[in-house]
């Protein structure tokens, strides 16, 4: 078993510890979910727009997002109901989005 280090939360103010899925990330649940939603949304509106977006920030909220969120929904040992709503919320948009990524010609910025 893994040691019971407790990681704290990154975010100024924020007394929450970070759950094992977030620990690299020293997120907290709820400012995970925060993030992964402004991102999506930003990624999202791209998109429709045809405005280029970041390679990395697609690939973090495809791959490393998606993960996460699945991971702390199979783990949640006391799934909060809103924490789970808000979880179950951002996996239909990074699916939104993974599908949209599909089948569309996306833009993305060119490497600086
Ligand atoms: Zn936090």
């Amino acid at each position: 078993m893994t040691a019971a280090t407790s990681v704290h939360c990154n975010r100024a103010g924020c007394a929450n510890s970070a759950p094992p899925a977030l620990s690299s990330a020293q997120l907290c649940l709820d400012h995970f979910l925060d993030e992964a939603f402004v991102r999506s949304d930003q990624a999202l509106t791209r998109c429709r727009e045809g405005i280029p977006l970041s390679k990395e920030s697609l690939e973090w909220l495809l791959s490393d997002a998606l993960a996460t969120v699945k991971n702390l929904e199979e783990s949640a040992e006391e799934p909060c109901p809103e924490q789970r709503d808000r979880m179950l919320e951002l996996l239909l948009i990074l699916a939104n989005l993974h599908e949209y990524v599909a089948h569309h010609d996306v833009h993305f910025e060119r490497p600086a």
